[in-house]
Formats: C-alpha cells, sequence, structure tokens
C-alpha cells in the first residue's frame, strides 16, 4: 500500500512541479489519484504502462488569441482554449466555458475530470474541455455573436464529430451554441449536426439536453436517498447556484415532492419560505439574463399586490449554506462549499450532499462530509447527466433520429442509476461500502486504464 502511495505521490509532485501555477487541476489530480492506490495494488500492469503519467498529462493543448470588436468599436482581445484530454473512449467530448476566471489550470482540472466522468456514463466518449476568459455578462447579443465567430473560426480546424465535440458549460448556452455552430456551417460548408452538442432541438439538438444535468443529479440524490431509506418527499433542499444547472435540479426536485427553499448567485442568496418559484427563477435568469435580487423583488412586489405576507427575503453577500437542509446540491461553480460550509451543514443535520457543478467542495468539505457520515456524490458521477445527453444527442445524429422527451429522459435515468450503482458495488468491491468517491473514481479510471492498456502507449 505505502508502495503504491509512494508512486501516487510521485506523479502528483511531477505534476505540480511541471504546471505549479494550476491548483484547480493539482487539486482534481490528487483527490482522484488519491483514492486509486487499491485499485493498482490489484493491477500493477497500468503502473508499468505509465497510465497515471498518460493520465495526467492532455494529448493536446490548443491555446489562441480571439479578436473581437465590441459595440463601440473597440478591439477586445480575449484567450480560447480546448484542452484535448484523452480519447481512449472515444471522441474528446466536453464543454466550453465562458467566464473571466477561465485560465489553462481551470480548464486542465475540467478536462482531467471530464475522462473519468464521461467514462462513468457507459457510453463511447473520450474527454476534453474548453472556454475563454470572455465575460459574456453585460455583452449584447451582438458582441457575444462576434465574439462567437471569432472563437469558431480558430476552434473549427481542431474539432469535427469524430475528433472532438464541445457543448455548453458555465457562460455557454443555447444562444452561444447557435451562433458557434453557424460559423462551422459556414467555414466547414456542410451540415455537420454531430460537432457540438446543446443545440437547440429544432436544428439538430436533444430534446431533454437542457434538463439533463440538473434532473441528473436529482436522480442520482434520489437513489443516494433511497439507500438511507429517505426520499426528496417532504425535505429541504439547498441549490446552491441559478444556472442551467440549479433550476433544473430545482424543477425535478419539486417534481419529487421537495421544498426548494434556496438558490444563489454570485452576489447573494434568496430564500423562499413557500418554495422557490420555478417559473419566475426562469424568467429572471433564462430570459433576461438578471440577477436573483429581480427574483426577491418580484416576489415580493407580488405577495404584497395579493395582500400575502412576504415570504421571500434575498441576503446580498451571503452564505446559502449557512441556511439548515436535509439536502445540499452545489450547482455553481468549483471550490463554493468549503470545509467551514460543510461543518455548518453537518450541524444543521444535512444527509446528503451531491455535486452538481464541477468540485464544488473543497478536499477539506469532502473529508468533512465523509467523516461524519454524511452521502457525499462527486460531480463526475452526480452531474454525469448532461453528458451524458450529450452522447445521446450524437447517437441522434448520427442516425438522423429525433427522440421524444420522455425516450431521453427514460435513458437518462437509466445512465444515472447505474452510474449510481457501480459507483456503490465498486466501493463494495474495495471494503469501503457507501463511498461514492472512491467508487466513482476508481470505476471511472479503471475502463480508461484497461483501454489505454489494449492501445498500447500512445
Ligand atoms: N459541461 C458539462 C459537463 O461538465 C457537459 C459537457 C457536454 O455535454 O459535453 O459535464
Amino acid at each position: 500500500m505505502s508502495q503504491m502511495s509512494n508512486v501516487l505521490d510521485a506523479v502528483v509532485a511531477r505534476v505540480v512541479a511541471r504546471d505549479p501555477h494550476e491548483p484547480e487541476f493539482h487539486q482534481a489530480v490528487r483527490e482522484v489519484l488519491g483514492t486509486l492506490s487499491p485499485a493498482l495494488e490489484r493491477h500493477p500492469e497500468y503502473v508499468e504502462a505509465g497510465i497515471l503519467e498518460r493520465l495526467v498529462e492532455p494529448e493536446r493543448v490548443i491555446l489562441f488569441r480571439v479578436p473581437w470588436v465590441d459595440d463601440a468599436g473597440h478591439t477586445q482581445v480575449n484567450r480560447g482554449f480546448r484542452v484535448q484530454f484523452n480519447s481512449a473512449l472515444g471522441p474528446y467530448k466536453g464543454g466550453l466555458r465562458f467566464h473571466p476566471s477561465v485560465n489553462l489550470g481551470i480548464i486542465k482540472f475540467l478536462g482531467f475530470e471530464q475522462v473519468l466522468k464521461n467514462s462513468l456514463t457507459g457510453l463511447p466518449l473520450g474527454g476534453g474541455k474548453g472556454g475563454s476568459d470572455f465575460d459574456p455578462h453585460g455583452r449584447s447579443d451582438a458582441e457575444v455573436m462576434r465574439f462567437a465567430q471569432s472563437f469558431m473560426t480558430e476552434l473549427s480546424r481542431h474539432i469535427g464529430e469524430q475528433v472532438d465535440v464541445p457543448a455548453g458549460d458555465i457562460g455557454v448556452g443555447g444562444r452561444e451554441i447557435g451562433y458557434l455552430f453557424g460559423q462551422y456551417k459556414r467555414l466547414n460548408n456542410s451540415y455537420s449536426s454531430g460537432v457540438l452538442t446543446g443545440k437547440n432541438p429544432e436544428w439538430g439538438g436533444s430534446l431533454a439536453r437542457t434538463q439533463a444535468t440538473g434532473y441528473g443529479t436529482v436522480i442520482f440524490a434520489q437513489e443516494m436517498l433511497r439507500g438511507r431509506g429517505l426520499s426528496f418527499d417532504g425535505r429541504r433542499v439547498t441549490i446552491s447556484g441559478a444556472g442551467n444547472v440549479a433550476i433544473y435540479a430545482t424543477a425535478k426536485a419539486q417534481a419529487l415532492g421537495a421544498h426548494v427553499q434556496a438558490v444563489s448567485d454570485s452576489s447573494g442568496y434568496v430564500v423562499d419560505e413557500d418554495g422557490i418559484d420555478l417559473e419566475l427563477l426562469r424568467q429572471v435568469k433564462e430570459v433576461e439574463r438578471a440577477r436573483l435580487s429581480v427574483y426577491a423583488e418580484r416576489r415580493a412586489a407580488s405577495s404584497a399586490a395579493s395582500g400575502s405576507a412576504t415570504a421571500v427575503r434575498y441576503v446580498a453577500g451571503g452564505n446559502i449554506w449557512d441556511l439548515p437542509a436535509d439536502i445540499a446540491l452545489p450547482c455553481a461553480t468549483q471550490n463554493e462549499l468549503t470545509e467551514a460550509d460543510a461543518e455548518t451543514l453537518i450541524r444543521n443535520g444535512v444527509q446528503v450532499v451531491a455535486e452538481g457543478a464541477n468540485m464544488p467542495s473543497t478536499p477539506g468539505a469532502l473529508a468533512a462530509f465523509q467523516a461524519a457520515g454524511v452521502s457525499f456524490g462527486p460531480g463526475k458521477a452526480a452531474n454525469a447527466g448532461g453528458v451524458a445527453v450529450s452522447g445521446l444527442e450524437m447517437a441522434q445524429n448520427a442516425s438522423r433520429d429525433h427522440w421524444t422527451f420522455e425516450q431521453v429522459e427514460a435513458k437518462l435515468t437509466d445512465i444515472m442509476v447505474a452510474i449510481h450503482n457501480t459507483c456503490l458495488a465498486t466501493a463494495d468491491e474495495y471494503g469501503t461500502p457507501g463511498n461514492y468517491v472512491l467508487g466513482a473514481n476508481i470505476a471511472g479510471f479503471t475502463k480508461v486504464a484497461r483501454t489505454m492498456l489494449a492501445h498500447g502507449v500512445i
């Protein structure tokens, strides 16, 4: 065991020494490699074939200038990234993130997680990730279009339906995918539906892709609850974030009878004693692209107009994890839930935590949940529903077919339940029952490792 730990420590040390300015990537690698010892004890051939060293090194990194002209006529220069991490199981697959915090380390952490997540879905998908430090907030549709066209002008050389298939992530939704697809189609003079996923269902997208990540996270959490003899019905749920994942996690949790009491954005959180009003949340965030404070103002105004007491409270700058909850679904962004937040949630009786975002819990938070016996579902398992339905979108594009919402949702449910059961079975097999983190990492890793071994040293 200790000998294997030394091997793993050496790989981590080399990753840190090579790229010292990528803390999120180091964190993701440490978190995964920290659980792999028992699998490597059983499969020393993976170590001998250098699988670990190859797993932590992207197959290809593309970094490019993205020049565009804003509405005021000024030239803006952003940075574009695509990290083609691992193609053992299929074409590189993973989203694009447009957010000012994006840098190479962030994209590498996301790409690394994506490799194992995509492996867990059981679909033939490799792993990659991309994006830009472009901030879409406050930009006009025309600016977003010009930026997206410039971004795709370079990216188009590196992607393709058998090569690399991007999709959305933070800051990239239906509007952005539309502009990116349009530019790809124009540059290639061909209608390659399968080159991007997250498309509008009217022109090649899959029904239920918009809902898939949030729905999938709740389906995964429901399986976790079932294992503890619980359900969503009547439970208090806190969901951080107010973007695509949070909105559809709210929708699904409510459909299962949960009381979703709060959601958040980067300025604060809103508590709604009557339960989050899903239609208002969608109107404010999806249609108007406004702040959550607008949700609180509207809700208060409509209560006042109907003469009822205001049940909504907006806490500017507040910490959503201060609220007592039975179930917590972090659906905002990386490292949003700290060890101190985990201690508060534990003190307040949280039973199940499932990550809708990528790596939202810090290592300290994760350790605290596990030590307290809280069921903890890591993002690479719990939020795999988004990329899983992207895989189903690719299947529909390849066969020129279009499935109903119900067909896609039924497949999504099967995939999430299968991932849940694989995590638990793997945790059992390695003598750590209930450890979803170890189960997800080892199950995701071993499939990739077996395949890399079969393909030789490439
Ligand atoms: N960005 C999503 C994720 O983190 C989805 C990627 C995709 O659909 O390719 O998994």
